[in-house]
């Protein structure tokens, strides 16, 4: 693992993402190393020869001078990385970075597909909104280790029910979901009593892990060869359009809200679970 410090002159960038008006990066690259990542593009724009998951870079920057100016404005960790990467132990950037802002009235949204987030539990109490997102897209501990190094699905299944019990708003983020390998209403009948909001998004191949994983599908799930044939190489969307009507009926028969593509998800604690159908989101956003 390569792993550098860098400096840099902000750490908070403005964004067009439907979860916060800013992101923040504390790190360069990810080391959890999913095999689907689409923040892997990022490589391009680095020096590293390393591949994706191999390397870090580790920010610092200046103290932010005027907190205040981020109050009432939504803050998303982290859109190309991993905030709690298992390096956030020994480097704390992220716990610089909630230091930094507690207490500004910024409203922060943190996805993270690891329970070192529980460390700054202390911190999340400083803030007047905060929401926290697990990524899972299986309960099969095989499977998620073949697609990432990140801790546990089970670990990631406790994290959320302790932030929760802290009144912490949670999200289980339900992606990327493999067709006919990720079920979705197992994993939402596994979370519902700890989680506030359950989002769905398709797996979506493009660039270059698109052959690694029709590859590794087909040495490993040889029967859904044919599935994902129709999927990525004929674009059919009947599976997603399926689903996403499984998923309609479940919320229906469990008294769950149910949307499309909705943005806006600002709700009481207590509100209902809500489960958004966020399929081809990424065509969502390039049309905004
Ligand atoms: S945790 Fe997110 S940013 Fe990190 S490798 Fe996985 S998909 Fe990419």
């Amino acid at each position: 693992m390569n792993i550098q410090a860098v400096q840099v002159k902000n750490i908070l960038s403005k964004t067009n993402l439907p979860v916060g008006d800013y992101a923040a990066n504390p790190y360069i690259g990810c080391t959890h190393a999913c095999k689907y990542c689409y923040a892997s593009f990022m490589k391009r724009f680095t020096n590293h020869p390393e591949p994706w998951g191999e390397f870090l870079d580790v920010k610092f920057w200046p103290e932010i001078k005027n907190p205040a100016k981020y109050n009432g404005k939504s803050i998303f960790l982290s859109s190309v990385t991993d905030p709690y990467n298992q390096f956030e132990e020994k480097y704390q950037r992220t716990r610089a970075l909630l230091t930094q802002l507690a207490n500004s009235g910024a409203k922060i949204t943190l996805q993270t597909k690891s329970d070192l987030i529980l460390r700054d539990l202390d911190l999340l109490k400083k803030f007047k909104e905060v929401r926290v997102g697990f990524s899972i897209n299986t309960l099969d501990e095989k499977f998620k280790n073949d697609m990432d190094c990140a801790v546990s699905i089970e670990r990631r299944i406790d994290a959320m029910r302790e932030l929760y019990n802290a009144k912490i708003k949670t999200t289980c983020f339900i992606s990327p979901i493999f067709p006919g390998i990720t079920d979705p209403i197992a994993i939402i009948q596994r979370v519902k009593d700890f989680c506030n909001l359950v989002w769905l998004e398709n797996l979506n191949l493009r660039g270059d892990f698109k052959y690694k994983i029709l590859n590794y599908i087909k040495q490993n799930y040889p029967a859904l060869t044919n599935l994902y044939n129709e999927i990525y190489n004929h674009k059919s969307r009947i599976y997603w359009e399926d689903l996403g009507e499984q998923v309609r009926e479940f919320a229906e028969q469990n008294n769950f809200d149910y949307a499309r593509n909705q943005d806006n998800i600002a709700r009481p604690f207590d509100a209902p679970l809500l489960i958004v159908n966020y399929f081809y989101h990424s065509e969502i956003i390039k049309k905004k």
